[in-house]
């Protein structure tokens, strides 16, 4: 591994801290590839955009923040997550039927989806589409990888302290980080600068 990190470039060393290692507080920039016991693919980081996340913040599924804890730059991990330390077990929702005249008439609805609903005390819950009949919808409150073995393989790209805002807000910020539409749905893609 280049104990110099990432500031080696053209031939020139620019001396950085070593970053050390994951731990409380320090932001975390990697790719990974999620895929189920049987090796398919669920889910990756887009190439040009890795996934940065605060450690120690529940911003990612408990079982892969505690296997990625004490890793360094340059570190492949290949964490296999119970679905308890991951989306949680399936908990046997029975599955609801909705009237497309329900929702948004602009909204594409698609498996997978995920979308607020308002229970009758006004506490919002999450429901997600698992298949679209004609006017009707069927949705579950069951998220969709609830009871799924959770096959991780991560490259830590870098690691650094995480700002006092940072810590505050309980997520990264920056580019590829969390954007700025605190509190509600829709904007937060407004802070995604690009820092190349
Ligand atoms: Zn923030």
């Amino acid at each position: 591994m280049n104990p110099w990190g990432r500031g080696a470039r053209d031939g020139v060393l620019t001396p950085r801290p070593m970053s050390d290692t994951i731990a409380e507080n320090k932001v975390v920039k990697l790719q990974y590839v999620l895929t189920d016991a049987q090796g398919t693919e669920i889910d990756k980081s887009h190439p040009d955009h890795p996934l940065l996340y605060l450690h120690g913040a529940q911003n990612i599924v408990p079982g892969l923040e505690r296997q990625l804890a004490g890793k360094a730059v340059g570190d492949v991990v290949k964490a296999v997550v119970p679905a308890a330390e991951g989306y949680g077990e399936k908990r046997g929702f029975k599955d609801v039927r909705l009237n497309r005249s329900q929702f948004p008439a602009d909204a594409h609805l698609a498996p997978g989806m995920r979308f607020m609903s308002q229970g009758q005390n006004g506490q919002m819950f999450p429901l997600y589409v698992k298949k679209v009949q004609g006017p009707t919808v069927i949705v579950t409150p069951e998220h969709p990888l609830a009871g799924v073995e959770l096959h991780f393989t991560c490259t830590i790209l870098e690691i650094r302290d995480a700002t006092e805002e940072e810590l505050q807000h309980g997520h990264a910020h920056g580019p590829h980080g969390h954007g700025h539409g605190h509190g509600d749905e829709g904007d937060d893609e407004d802070d995604h600068g690009h820092a190349h």
